[in-house]
């Protein structure tokens, strides 16, 4: 008698997946959690506890539709703890005749089951998640003989493929990209939503993890955990996106408040990336409610949203599996410095990465800017080592998988990939953060002094990352303005910038 096992890794909670169709008693399926996946890297607890947690919820939905589930918790007294170990010892207590799993998204997984498949004497086989709404090599191929993956032109072609907001073969709105309308300041215009927050208590879960060991970093306030851990309320929390912050969520797509963290963003890439929903249902549902309510949600709020889901998200997916392996050892610039310690307590006087940090912190989420313009624009400009860089973004965000993490961080944010994702690195002085936040009023630093007494850090280091990086980057047209001020900046005024500069690099763990 045939048995198959089928295995669901943790970012697989894709309930609509056609191996649940039909029940079958001789199929298991089986998930685990194990200390493996909680050492590759050291993660915020709130990620650790949103996995787990989605992932009891997924078997449990799973047992009630008639499907037979092996679970194994990671204080199971059989947990082996890693993948291949766990496998063998289940297909023989189960008598299994055939092993299968999803495609799995990380290189890094991909390689060990493809192995532990050879090393298995039972048929395999695999299948598609049935999440994307690409291929894995559907950007390679799209790109084929080109130098610089252009996002642009992909997210044309994809709209075009998919027929999202087009008219015949033109675009809604005559335009693809709405982008220059949308970089407003919050202006306070229009009143501020909180984001949906679910309150699941966690304190077993959070003791569990402790009993075993298990390190971690950040904290969970008061055991309750706000991210949506089932399918129902990854609906949800969609559903109040549209209703709440849709509207508004072009507009300030790129504002940033020291006293609200998400302004009009979904908050909804846990449940994208632990794929309890599908990007098709998220751009169905946002189309759909666009079309019922044009008297209040503009175009460029709703464009501004499809991009992010069908173009940078598919686009960053595409980039990793055509780079991999070789992409996680990239590093451009030759950056060397260690992380500074304040990143892992958000304990500094540079009140926007105070606060974007101290929010990563707490919620285990930034927003976009935040994780790009603030964070990334600092680990960039202090020449932080791109290896330290992603080991930070990849632990602390709930949604840091390494396929969408690694192309976000150590491509477009640190340019460590000399510029396959962006076409010029995303650096910026004061004057940037300034103009989308609030966090300089209420700063230790000036944001319009390039040195002396209290000059804002930012400053001084991009100029010092420009000069230092010139070979490299002043014959990007995209920079080249930039090139020229510094090339008429008086030589004494760039020695003190310079000088500035030094001096923040070399006391960087007291800024
Ligand atoms: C340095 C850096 C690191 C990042 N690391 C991650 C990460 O580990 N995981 C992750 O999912 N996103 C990452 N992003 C992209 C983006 O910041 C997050 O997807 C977003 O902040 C999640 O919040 P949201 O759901 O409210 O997004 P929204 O602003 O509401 O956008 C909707 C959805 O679009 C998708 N999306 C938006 N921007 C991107 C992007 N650049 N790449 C891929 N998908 C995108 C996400 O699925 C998101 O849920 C990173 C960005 C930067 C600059
Ligand atoms: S002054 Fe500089 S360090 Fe302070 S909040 Fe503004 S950009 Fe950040």
């Amino acid at each position: 008698m045939s048995r198959t096992l089928r295995l669901i890794l943790g970012d697989q909670l894709n309930s609509n997946h056609s191996w649940f169709k039909q029940t079958d008693n001789n199929i298991i399926y089986v998930m685990l959690e194990v200390m493996q996946e909680q050492q590759y890297v050291m993660h915020h607890v709130q990620k650790i506890l949103a996995f787990f947690g989605a992932m009891r919820n997924f078997a449990y939905q799973l047992k009630k539709r008639g499907h037979q589930v092996v679970y194994i918790k990671l204080d199971d007294p059989e947990n082996q703890q890693d993948f291949e170990q766990n496998l063998q010892r289940i297909i023989i207590q189960n008598s299994i005749t055939r092993f299968e799993y999803q495609l799995p998204d990380e290189y890094r997984l991909d390689e060990q089951l493809k192995a532990i498949c050879q090393k298995l004497n039972i048929e395999t086989g695999v299948a598609d998640t049935e999440h994307f709404l690409t291929e894995r090599n559907d950007v390679q191929n799209f790109f084929s003989g080109k130098k610089r993956y252009l996002m642009e032109v992909f997210y044309r072609h994809m709209r075009q493929k998919l027929h999202i907001l087009m008219e015949g073969d033109d675009p809604l709105g005559d335009r693809w990209n709405f982008d220059t309308d949308n970089r407003k300041k919050y202006d306070g215009k229009v009143p501020l939503e909180e984001p949906i927050r679910y309150n699941h208590d966690v304190t077993e879960l959070k003791a569990m993890i402790d009993r075993m060991g298990v390190k971690y970093f950040g904290e969970v306030d008061a055991m309750r955990l706000e991210w949506p851990l089932s399918r129902q309320e990854a609906l949800k929390s969609l559903e109040y996106f549209c209703e709440h912050l849709l509207p508004h969520f072009g507009t300030y797509e790129d504002a940033m408040l020291q006293e609200h963290i998400s302004l009009f963003h979904s908050r909804m890439s846990f449940a994208l990336n632990s794929k309890m929903i599908a990007p098709f249902e998220i751009v169905s549902k946002v189309l759909n409610h666009y079309k019922q309510h044009q008297q209040i949600i503009t175009l460029p709020q709703v464009e501004g949203y499809i991009r992010q889901v069908v173009g940078w998200r598919e686009f960053m997916r595409g980039v990793y599996w055509s780079q991999m392996p070789g992409y996680d050892e990239k590093n451009f610039f030759n950056h060397r410095t260690e992380i500074p310690h304040w990143f892992w307590d958000g304990n500094t006087k540079m009140n926007c990465l105070n606060k974007c940090i101290g929010q990563s912190l707490n919620h285990a989420w930034a927003h976009h800017i935040q994780r790009l313009m603030v964070i990334g624009n600092f680990c960039l400009l202090a020449g932080i080592n791109p290896d330290d860089v992603d080991a930070w973004y990849l632990g602390i965000y709930v949604d840091a998988i390494q396929w969408v993490e690694i192309t976000n961080t150590r491509g477009m944010s640190q340019f460590a990939d000399g510029g396959i994702i962006a076409s010029k690195p995303y650096a910026a002085t004061a004057a940037y953060i300034n103009k989308m936040s609030d966090y300089c009023k209420h700063c230790h630093y000036d944001y319009k002094k390039r040195y002396g007494d209290r000059a804002c850090p930012y400053n001084s280091l991009y100029w010092n990352f420009l000069d230092r990086n010139a070979e490299h980057l002043q014959s990007n047209p995209r920079i080249g303005m930039a090139y020229r001020i510094l090339k008429t900046m008086q030589p004494d005024e760039k020695q003190k910038v310079m000088e500035q500069a030094a001096d923040y690099l070399d006391k960087l763990n007291e800024l």
